[in-house]
């Protein structure tokens, strides 16, 4: 059975080529939505759209940029005529390496990325939820680097923190006028950026990070993205302001374990 009241949304996903915001997005067309798929790559994120069942519509913008983000947005709305979720999901995963190796551009343009892109998707989906006053969903990815310290990737976790306390403001703000905003924090999930992100081997753990969470194992794309369309789905009505861990129990084991630990590349 599906989820309740994702059939006929229109959803804004951004990442939405690879990963985790690939899988939302064939999530929810396979629940009944449209999506509208925001990438750096129109041709990219326009291959993704292409394989879902419905209507959908791919663009490609720099999430960090307002302009892309409010013509985005204008596009999003002369196609389907609303938006009523967003599933702000574009990331990188940064500089890696001692903090205090990391170059001030690094720094800088992580920030822009991973919380400037979050914060004008949010300031531009108030708009539109407000504008056609029906409420609306948004679901953040945060990260468990958001929830603990990362050795060797603080920027990134800097920015998933970060990301938190716009979540929570914007909960609070949204809850009268019908705007729901949660946060996900993904731990190791079988995705490209994880593939990309520097993280070794170690003996014991099956594939190829130093993540450690009780399950022993990586999470998938498509788990996060059950949670992300329960989420933004009408069965989530009083769930409001939460950041949701979906690591295998990593971030509920012993606090004095490392819940990534990462080492810097060669
Ligand atoms: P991914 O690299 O597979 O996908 C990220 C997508 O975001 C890419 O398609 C990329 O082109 C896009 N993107 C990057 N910068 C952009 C920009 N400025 N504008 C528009 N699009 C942009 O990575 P993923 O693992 O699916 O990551 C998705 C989110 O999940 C990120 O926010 C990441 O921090 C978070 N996350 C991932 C993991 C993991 O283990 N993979 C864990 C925790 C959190």
């Amino acid at each position: 059975m599906g989820m309740q009241g994702l059939a006929g949304k229109v959803v804004l996903v951004t990442g939405a080529a690879s990963g985790i915001g690939a899988a939302t997005a064939f999530r929810l067309a396979a629940e009944g939505a449209s999506i509208v798929a925001i990438d750096l790559s129109h041709e990219s994120v326009s291959k993704v759209i292409a394989s879902l069942p419905g209507r959908h519509l791919a663009i490609g913008a720099d999430v960090g940029s307002a302009e892309d983000t409010a013509a985005a947005f204008e596009a999003a709305v002369r196609e389907f005529g609303r938006l009523d979720a967003l599933h702000l999901n574009a990331g990188v995963s940064g500089p890696s390496g001692p903090l205090e190796t990391i170059s001030l551009a690094d720094f800088d343009e992580t920030l822009r990325v991973n919380l400037r892109g979050v914060f004008v998707g949010l300031q531009a989906g108030f708009n539109e939820f407000n504008r056609h006053g029906s409420g609306g969903s948004i679901v953040v990815t945060s990260s468990i680097a958001g929830l603990r310290g990362a050795p060797m990737l603080a920027t990134y976790s800097a920015t998933k923190h970060a990301l938190l306390g716009l979540v929570k403001s914007a909960a609070v703000q949204g809850a009268g006028t019908g705007i729901r905003v949660n946060a996900v924090a993904p731990g190791l999930i079988d995705t490209p950026m994880q593939n990309a992100s520097g993280v070794k081997p170690k003996s014991g753990m099956a594939g190829f990070s130093q993540i450690t969470n009780p399950t022993g194992r990586v999470g998938s794309p498509e788990e996060v993205a059950a949670l992300v369309a329960f989420l933004l789905s009408d069965e989530a009505p009083f769930l409001t302001g939460a950041i949701i861990p979906i690591d295998g129990g990593a971030v509920a084991d012993s606090p004095h374990k490392p819940v990534l630990t990462l080492s810097p590349k060669d």
